[in-house]
C-alpha cells in the first residue's frame, strides 16, 4: 500500500533521512520506531504530502507521490493524519470533525450522521456542542482522531499520538487504534519512541536509525535477539 524507496530528505547540510526502504502493506498496523529526532515526523510528513522528499520515491497503491501534482490531491484525500500535539480550531467539537467533509462538499445530514458516528466511536458523543479548545489533552486528540476518521480515509497516520498524554488516554487512544484497523480495515502508520507500544499495536515495525530503517519486522522478528 505504501512503498518506500530510498527516501531520503536533507534539511540544509542536515541529513534526516538517508536512504528510507520498506513496505507499508494494506490492512496493517505499522510502527515507526526510533528515539525523539530520528525523523520520524519528517517520514510521516512526506508520506502524507506535507513536505518533498529530497531524493529516492514514495508509491502509494503504485502511484508515486510528489511527482504529478494532479494525482497528489487526490491521494492525500485517501490520508487522515493526527498529529504529537493534539491540533484543534477554537470552534465546537462537531465543527472541529467536519472541517474535512466540508472540504468535500458533503450535505448537512451526512455530516451530521457522520459527526454523530466519528463522535460514537472515539466516546465523545456528548460533547458535540463544547468548545473543543475546553477539552483536556487526551480528549483534543481523540477529537482530532475523529476529525481524522470521519473521511473514512484508507491510510490513518499517526505521529507520536499518544505523547504527552495521561495513562487512561494512552490507553484510550490505544484500543481506538486496534478497533479503526480491525473494524474498518484503515491501513495504520503510527509513529512513537515507545518501543512497548510498537510491540502492543503494530503488526510489523520499522526501525528508524541513522536516517534509515535498521530493522523491518514483526514485532517478535524486531525485538528477538538473533
Ligand atoms: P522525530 O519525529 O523522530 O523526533 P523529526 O522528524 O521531528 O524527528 O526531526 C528529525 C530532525 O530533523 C531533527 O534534528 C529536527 O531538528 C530536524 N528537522 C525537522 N524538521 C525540520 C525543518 N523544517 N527544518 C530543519 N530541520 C528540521
Ligand atoms: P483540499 O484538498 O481542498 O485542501 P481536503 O479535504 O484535502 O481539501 O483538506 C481539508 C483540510 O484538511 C485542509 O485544511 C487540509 O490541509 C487538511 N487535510 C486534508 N488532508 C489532510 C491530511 N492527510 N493531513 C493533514 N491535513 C489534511
Amino acid at each position: 500500500m505504501i512503498e518506500l524507496d530510498n527516501v531520503s530528505k536533507y534539511f540544509g547540510d542536515t541529513r534526516v533521512l538517508d536512504g528510507v526502504t520498506g513496505k507499508v502493506n494494506r490492512g496493517e498496523i505499522f510502527a515507526i520506531i526510533g528515539p525523539s529526532g530520528s525523523g520520524k515526523s519528517t517520514l510521516l510528513r512526506l508520506i502524507d504530502l506535507l513536505d518533498t522528499p529530497t531524493g529516492g520515491a514514495i508509491r502509494i497503491s503504485g502511484t508515486e507521490i510528489h511527482a504529478q501534482h494532479e494525482k497528489d490531491l487526490s491521494i492525500r484525500r485517501m490520508m487522515g493524519m493526527v498529529f504529537q500535539k493534539p491540533a484543534v480550531f477554537n470552534a465546537t467539537v462537531a465543527e472541529n470533525v467536519a472541517v474535512g467533509l466540508r472540504f468535500r462538499g458533503a450535505s448537512k445530514s451526512e455530516i451530521d450522521a457522520r459527526i454523530g458516528e466519528a463522535l460514537d466511536t472515539v466516546g465523545l458523543a456528548s460533547y458535540r456542542e463544547r468548545r473543543a479548545r475546553t477539552l483536556s489533552g487526551g480528549e483534543m486528540q481523540r477529537v482530532a482522531l475523529a476529525r481524522a476518521m470521519v473521511i473514512e480515509p484508507e491510510i490513518l497516520l499517526l505521529d507520536e499520538p499518544t505523547a504527552n498524554l495521561d495513562p487512561v488516554s494512552v490507553a484510550m487512544i490505544e484500543n481506538l487504534v486496534v478497533r479503526i484497523n480491525r473494524d474498518l480495515g484503515t491501513t495504520i502508520v503510527f509513529s512513537t519512541h515507545d518501543m512497548y507500544q510498537g510491540q502492543r499495536l503494530a503488526h510489523r515495525i520499522g526501525v528508524l536509525m541513522n536516517g534509515v530503517f535498521s530493522q523491518v519486522g514483526t514485532p517478535r522478528e524486531v525485538f528477538t535477539l538473533p
